[in-house]
């Protein structure tokens, strides 16, 4: 192999090695826990592959459990996951001479996607994970340690008009070059090809797509990996500006990063209802330094047409973003023509998604998919980019940026070429595409779903937003005590992942912090659905000891900070035109007259005919208003500090022990009543099961016949 790297005292100029000598040498000479070890490296790095973009193998002898022989096993990433997350269980394991054997049934290309089904048949030892369609891009490569990585660096190289020229020019000879081919069969087997033409190669650039290269062992495989992009990096460092401006030179400045985050929170509502058009869309915003720069640029309008490259890309972005016509300075505050104006550029996108299917499809296509765009840029400001889940709009979006990194690349060496529209398309409704869409798990209640919650650090908001999460929404925690919502954070992002929770500390009774935390909602995730006023506390006084700052906290928090928190809230959902629930949680006290409960219980009677006043004002937006009554919820909530537990354990001459079971025996039930009880009652309400029930009023309370609703 042409390899000059000293692999001994190794050390890139751009990347990092991370190989811990250590650690690898705790794997001994397990070649699989090597690979697995190598994989994550690479993964770590988005400048070596992308996410889930990749995959990476090993060969390695292993006792047949059917026949007790020694035979060559391939193990490789299996469909789907990431390398930078993967473990043993996410390989493969194939009979290396059963997938060489399938040579003999290949009919050509036009027959390639029969080959897949028969990989299943070449599975070592039962294995339940399934091979990836590039599986035989390793099989039949004859190299122990194998990586095929997406590097933007030599991705660039790979989308430039000249690719094959300047992968000569840097490497010299040590890497090959193949043209452009969808992955799969006849892919492995003109890189088979490629090997026997140039024996010693350390590696092969794969046209339009990444790289694929090699090692005896595993840490030779990730240094040689390293070197190629390396060495690839250096070549485009050195060429940035030269050849001509980066993107054609600067268009226009961006704005502020204060500035940009205010623009952007007062679109993205907007652009999300029209992302939803057929589908509901969770969002994503970025004003990474990288995405400026390209949205900013000259050459802004004529690469975005061209089109992502890399397959991976493509999958996940979309044939080409929307570019928004908008100036960034003009003045947004009329939403609705603003609206307008993007309405018609939605409208032309979407017409050109369709013109774009019926001109590539065939008999055989799938029907067409969601025609909205998943990545919107829009100079001075920054990137948008919508998807079914939070995870994959971020992913949408970092891909986009790999993308970005690819077309300054190959602009700065030569002519950045995307993919053909044919070809994108074959790629967009392949088949095993489809086939991947139909076999992903059903969707939660409440994915696609965004919401906020106040009070979220006390016992019952807590509850709800844990339900919430289970059940696939999107969350942000709000309370007025920082060190509440950091806890609840904490709890929540270990619990689930970290990419949909979101929190703000925020006091319900201020219209600025109000603001402030749906700012948070739609910069975190594009808007909001659900609203659920949970915030509270409880003072029990005699009408005569009830001072004006018992009244106005009570009222305060409660009443104004609902009509506050729905307000604001409204004003997204009507950007976003896709309904919405408000759900608030009340009391019985509502609706039962008891002794020494002035403010408190008029307070919550004010919430509960608010909530009926905005359930008759706000149905014609489809958007629903109910209230959830809860009564003497003792676990973990906040109302019971400040001595009111206590005082009530007082004055029934009870210890606060006692308490729980005090409040079951006066309840027809005779039961306690517990903080998920009311997260089911609120969720009974969002879950898409009660959506022609508004204005109404459920009780939690195991039952108390006064405050039966009439
Ligand atoms: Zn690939």
């Amino acid at each position: 192999m042409k390899n000059n790297i000293d692999i001994e005292n190794f050390k890139p100029s751009y990347l990092e090695n991370l190989w811990d000598d250590t650690a690898a040498k705790s794997y001994g000479s397990d070649d699989v826990a090597l690979l697995v070890y190598r994989s994550n490296l690479l993964g770590s790095d988005l400048r070596i592959t992308n996410f889930a973009g990749g995959n990476t193998s090993c060969k390695q002898v292993e006792v047949d459990p059917l026949t007790g022989e020694n035979v060559d096993v391939l193990w490789v990433k299996g469909s789907g996951g990431d390398i930078g997350t993967m473990t043993k269980k996410g390989l493969a394991t194939l009979y290396l001479e059963k997938l060489h054997a399938l040579k003999k049934l290949y009919k050509g290309i036009e027959h390639e996607d029969e080959m897949v089904p028969l990989l299943a048949h070449c599975i070592f030892n039962l294995n339940t994970t399934a091979p990836s369609i590039d599986t035989p891009l390793h099989a039949f490569v004859p190299h122990k340690h194998i990586d095929h990585l997406h590097p933007d660096a030599i991705i660039a190289i790979a989308a430039s008009k000249d690719g094959k020229k300047i992968t000569q020019d840097i490497f010299q000879g040590s890497v090959a070059w193949v043209d452009w081919q969808r992955p799969g069969f006849d892919l492995g087997l003109k890189l088979e090809e490629a090997l026997k033409k140039n024996p010693g190669i350390r590696g092969i650039v794969l046209g339009g797509h990444g790289l694929i290269n090699w090692g005896d062992t595993a840490y030779e495989c990730y240094c040689n990996s390293l070197d190629l992009i390396d060495t690839a990096t250096k070549y485009l460092e050195e060429r940035y500006g030269k050849r001509k401006p980066v993107f054609g030179g600067v268009n226009t400045k961006s704005l502020g990063q204060q500035a940009r985050h205010d623009k952007a929170a007062s679109i993205m509502p907007t652009l999300r209802g029209l992302c939803s058009s057929y589908n509901r869309m969770v969002g994503h915003f970025t004003d990474d330094d990288r995405v400026l720069e390209f949205v900013n640029s000259k050459d802004l309008e004529t690469l975005a047409a061209r089109g992502t490259s890399c397959p991976d890309h493509f999958l996940r972005t979309k044939i080409r973003p929307l570019v928004l016509p908008l100036s960034a300075e003009s003045d947004i505050s009329d939403i609705a023509s603003v609206k307008k104006q993007i309405e018609k550029e939605f409208e032309s996108y979407r017409e050109y998604y369709e013109s774009y299917y019926n001109r590539c499809k065939d008999e055989n296509s799938p029907p067409m998919r969601d025609p909205n765009p998943v990545i919107i840029l829009w100079p001075q400001v920054g990137m948008f980019t919508f998807a079914k889940d939070k995870q994959t709009a971020r992913v949408a979006s970092e891909f986009y940026i790999n993308a970005i990194n690819v077309m300054k690349g190959a602009e700065a060496v030569s002519d950045y070429v995307g993919l053909s529209e044919q070809e994108a398309f074959n790629i967009e409704y392949w088949a095993l595409e489809e086939a991947k869409l139909k076999r992903m798990p059903k969707e939660k209640a409440l994915s696609r779903k965004i919401a906020i919650i106040t009070g979220g650090g006390g016992g019952i908001g807590r509850s709800i937003a844990k339900k919430f999460l289970e059940e696939g929404a999107c969350v942000v925690i709000t309370d007025n005590q920082a060190d509440r919502v950091q806890e609840v954070y904490d709890e929540f992002t270990g619990l689930f992942k970290k990419d949909v929770v979101a929190s703000c500390t925020a006091d319900a009774t201020d219209e600025n912090s109000i603001q402030e935390a749906y700012r948070t909602a739609i910069l975190a995730f594009g808007g909001v659905d659900i609203i659920v006023h949970s915030a509270g506390l409880a003072i029990s006084k005699p009408i005569v000891d009830t001072s004006v700052k018992d009244w106005d906290l009570l009222y305060n928090v409660m009443v104004r900070g609902q009509f506050l928190l729905a307000r604001e809230g409204v004003k997204i959902m009507e950007a976003q035109e896709l309904g919405g629930d408000i759900v608030n949680i009340v009391s019985k006290n509502a609706l039962v007259s008891g002794p020494k409960n002035i403010a408190y219980g008029s307070a919550k009677a004010a919430q509960l005919h608010m909530s009926r006043l905005m359930a008759a004002e706000l149905g014609a937006q489809k958007i629903r208003v109910n209230s959830v009554n809860p009564d003497a919820v003792i676990r973990g909530s906040k109302i019971w500090d400040d001595g009111w537990a206590q005082a009530r354990a007082k004055a029934y001459g009870i210890s606060v022990d006692e308490l729980p079971a005090f409040y079951a025996k006066r309840t027809v039930l005779n039961e306690e009543v517990l903080p998920e009880d009311i997260a089911h009652a609120v969720f009974a309400f969002v879950s898409g099961q009660l959506k022609k029930s508004t204005g109404n009023l459920l009780n939690v309370d195991a039952g108390i016949t006064e405050s039966f609703p009439r």
